[in-house]
């Protein structure tokens, strides 16, 4: 699939699945099915996929066109893809001793039929994703990991699950491993609802390990290689997805502002709203402004992804920091603008500022990343 097939199928799907139903799943924080089928059927499931695993092969750069465009309609259904994008990545860079029993998963992905995404994130450790509180017990060939996850987009729908856990001989708290989780694994549970402020249709929910039995073959990287790989292989795709989001969302509030500011009217006056009020126009400018910033932004990384060299984990820190910062800024400019119609939520503006807040708190947030952006200036160590 080219470029240009990818992000034309996307924008098909966009339209006809996501925008009909983006606000009322929001309303009831309902997961969208018929979204993950259409985009399994597309193709889309195995964007990154080499061909011969049923995959398109595409790059970072088709990946993040098709995520803004899915994220203009609904970006609870982006960041499902995305975090789907990310567990796939994780299971395609698996040590050469997993592959027997990994494939047939690929194959799956690949004919569209399999969701994945990433749990990492525990109760006890919090954002710091990178310590995970449980640790995995050697039984034999397996291990046994019982956990508390406690964010898991597509909790209960995916058909498996990229969990972390610290190795069984692990000495520090960031020697962790990687192991792959199908969704019939006995003892993982969904533990508890989502009812989030945004991305309310993503099932972001809790999800319970207990005693769950793993065997070798399903340990996707070596003992304590799991802190490298989600630096290296999840955090660059992670950083372009968040801000592809981020840009969706940018887009979809400067469109649903200038309809609003082109369509409201002040009837005493016998203008429409953007026609009568410079300071509205002004705003609206500053958001394309901040909108084609991103944009601009996101094309860096691109290309420092596509072509690697010493400033490119500094982007991928940078372009996640700032893509959060910015789809807040929009949105909230959106809000006030759009005054008592958004504030009322008789416009999709309100469930774009909802949703624009969760980027900077996925982890690592803003802050986290802040910091360690200045500790990469001072020469200190980052964790
Ligand atoms: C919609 C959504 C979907 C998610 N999906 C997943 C998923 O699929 N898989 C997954 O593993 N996780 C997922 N998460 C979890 C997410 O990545 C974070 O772990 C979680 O949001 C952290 O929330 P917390 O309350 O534990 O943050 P806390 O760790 O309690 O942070 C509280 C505040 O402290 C700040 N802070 C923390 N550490 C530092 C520091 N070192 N320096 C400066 N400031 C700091 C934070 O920025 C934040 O403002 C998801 C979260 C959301 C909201």
């Amino acid at each position: 699939m080219t470029h240009d097939a990818a992000v034309l199928k996307a924008r098909e799907i966009a339209s006809r699945v996501l925008a009909p139903s983006a606000g009322q799943n929001d309303t009831a924080g309902q997961f969208s099915t018929d979204a993950v089928e259409s985009l399994g059927e597309s193709g889309l499931l195995g964007l990154l996929l080499p061909v011969d695993l049923g995959g398109s092969g595409s790059g970072p750069r088709t990946f993040a066109a098709v995520t803004a465009t899915l994220a203009e309609a609904d970006a609870s259904v982006a960041m499902v893809y995305l975090m789907h994008i990310l567990g796939t990545a994780t299971i395609l860079a698996a040590r050469p001793s997993a592959a027997r029993a990994i494939t047939p998963i690929l194959q799956e992905i690949g004919a569209g039929r399999h969701l994945s995404t990433l749990a990492f994130s525990e109760a006890g450790s919090r954002s710091h994703f990178w310590v995970p509180m449980s640790r995995a017990q050697r039984n034999g060939k397996s291990v046994r990991i019982s956990a508390k996850k406690s964010w898991v987009t597509s909790a209960g729908h995916a058909q498996s699950y990229v969990v972390s856990a610290l190795s069984p001989e692990g000495a520090g708290p960031t020697d962790s491993t990687l192991y792959l989780l199908t969704a019939e694994t006995r003892g993982l549970s969904v533990a508890g609802p989502w009812d989030g402020l945004g991305l309310r249709a993503n099932a972001s929910a809790p999800i319970a390990l207990d005693d769950c039995q793993v065997p070798s073959d399903f340990q996707l990287t070596d003992d304590g290689a799991g802190f490298p790989a989600m630096l290296n292989v999840v955090l660059p795709l992670f950083s372009l997805g968040t801000a592809a989001v981020a840009l969706g969302l940018c887009r979809a509030a400067v469109a649903a502002t200038a309809s609003h500011l082109k369509s409201a009217r002040f009837e005493h006056l016998g203008q429409s709203l953007g026609e009568s009020l410079p300071t509205l126009r002004a705003q609206l400018a500053a958001m394309q402004i901040d909108a084609d910033g991103l944009s601009a932004r996101i094309d860096d990384l691109i290309e420092h992804l596509e072509e690697p060299c010493e400033t490119t984990m500094l982007r991928v820190l940078e372009t996640k920091a700032a893509a959060g910062e910015v789809a807040i800024s929009v949105t909230s400019v959106a809000m006030r603008v759009c005054g008592g119609a958004a504030f009322s939520k008789h416009l999709s503006i309100e469930r774009l500022f909802r949703d624009a807040h969760a980027g900077a708190v996925m982890a690592p947030t803003g802050d986290v990343l802040r910091e360690l952006i200045g500790k990469s200036l001072l020469g200190l160590p980052l964790f």
